[in-house]
């Protein structure tokens, strides 16, 4: 099959397949194969692949008010900001695109709190192997391997500690620390999840010593995790808080979210053409909605202990490593670095494919959508002995 991207820049491999149509837990390509989706958008669809909520939500909006301009007060911006505060343990949102655009506008609020109130603090101290974005800030905040000189030179104030290890992060602390920030699950990295006690000192040691600790929830938050954000899992309040992925339920949606006394932006200081369009702020209120009716989160919590232990039941049987997460964001750890080829084969299946995500060779990543039913789960726990059976024979 000839490459049908020959006019895009190259940025990755992509297989061949073109995808022309997608309905909750399935999407169809252009030939009218169906594929069993446990990637959805890279954790994004929460509510699975066009759900009527979003279509509504869009075509409503559309009719009425597609931008009146940042400078103006849109009712879907208020809306969904009011709903955001009600749930969680903040104060004051500031609406976005996406991850890296929230991101980076929490870096900037810690910045100009640091600048303010403790006498030019700026730094911020990430983690090894965190994922934070790809605008080159966020690339120096993460600690991806590889990734702090292929674009230098590189932003700096940005330095490293260990999860799980609070000596390192003690080490990394200066007087000129502004923030800790953190993913409570590290999901780039392969869903390795901060230990609760960790997190707790963590809390204690950034209240002691005067520093933000932000959470980027970009893919934890909203339900993924089985709470609305993942710092309920913990017991803790983060001063700042980011959202993306999920909060839009497939369309370009983030979120900074603060405490009142983080609320520190002159100004002229933050801001974006996109920023809290109604279009979008529309739809991420659809979203929260659902995602906070009664029951909703009980169904996640079900789905995520079916697919955990569907997954163990596979690590046993094929003698895998084993399997983690948390919610619904879970991986099978392979013994060898064959993901890629387990990834390939599940897609490769027929009649029905499986769609997979492998972030590290030895892991596959699985981030079905949040209202998938048991029936798909366990089909799609089906399809994946089949294609791991392919690949470990
Ligand atoms: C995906 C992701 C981002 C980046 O979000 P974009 O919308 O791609 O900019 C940031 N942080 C985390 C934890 C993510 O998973």
């Amino acid at each position: 099959m000839s490459d049908p991207g020959q006019d895009l820049i190259t940025i990755t491999q992509r297989p061949p397949t073109v995808f022309a149509d997608g309905h909750g837990a399935w999407l169809i390509d252009e030939g009218g194969k169906r594929y069993l989706d446990l990637i959805q958008g890279w954790a994004v669809n929460s509510l699975g692949h066009s759900p009527g909520l979003i279509t509504q939500a869009l075509l409503a909006q559309s009719q009425r008010l597609l931008n009146p301009s940042p400078a103006y007060y849109n009712r879907p911006l208020l809306d969904l900001a009011g709903r955001l505060v009600a749930i969680s343990c903040f104060d004051r949102v500031f609406l976005a695109s996406s991850g890296a655009e929230a991101n980076e506008g929490a870096v900037k609020l810690a910045r100009r709190w640091g600048s303010r109130r403790r006498g030019g603090a700026h730094e911020i101290v990430g983690f090894e192997q965190a994922f934070h974005g790809r605008t080159l800030a966020m690339m120096s905040a993460s600690g991806k391997p590889g990734w702090g000189d292929i674009y230098a030179p590189m932003p700096a104030g940005f330095a490293k500690a260990r999860l799980n290890d609070i000596a390192s992060v003690e080490r990394a602390l200066t007087p000129r620390t502004a923030a800790v920030m953190i993913e409570l699950v590290q999901g780039e990295a392969g869903v390795v999840v901060a230990d609760p006690g960790f997190v707790r000192e963590l809390r204690a040691l950034t209240a002691e010593r005067g520093v933000l600790l932000i959470a980027d929830e970009v893919q934890t938050g909203i339900g993924r995790c089985g709470h609305a954000f993942a710092y309920e899992h913990y017991g803790i309040e983060p001063d700042v808080m980011t959202l993306a992925k999920g909060l839009g339920g497939g369309v370009p949606l983030a979120a900074l979210l603060c405490k009142e006394e983080f609320n520190c932006f002159e100004p002229g200081d933050q801001g974006g053409t996109f920023a809290g369009n109604p279009l979008m702020a529309a739809v991420g209120l659809a979203v929260v909605n659902e995602v906070c009716r009664p029951g909703f989160l009980a169904g996640v919590r079900a789905r995520a202990e079916q697919l955990s232990v569907g997954l163990q039941s596979l690590a046993r049987e094929l003698a895998l490593v084993g399997e983690r997460g948390l919610g619904l964001l879970r991986a099978l750890v392979l013994p060898a670095d064959v993901a890629p080829a387990v990834v390939a084969a599940a897609q490769a299946l027929e009649p029905v494919g499986l769609l997979l995500n492998a972030p590290r060779p030895h892991l596959i990543r699985l981030m079905p959508a949040l209202n998938v039913s048991e029936a798909e789960l366990g089909e799609g726990l089906a399809l994946l002995r089949q294609a791991l059976n392919e690949v470990l024979r």
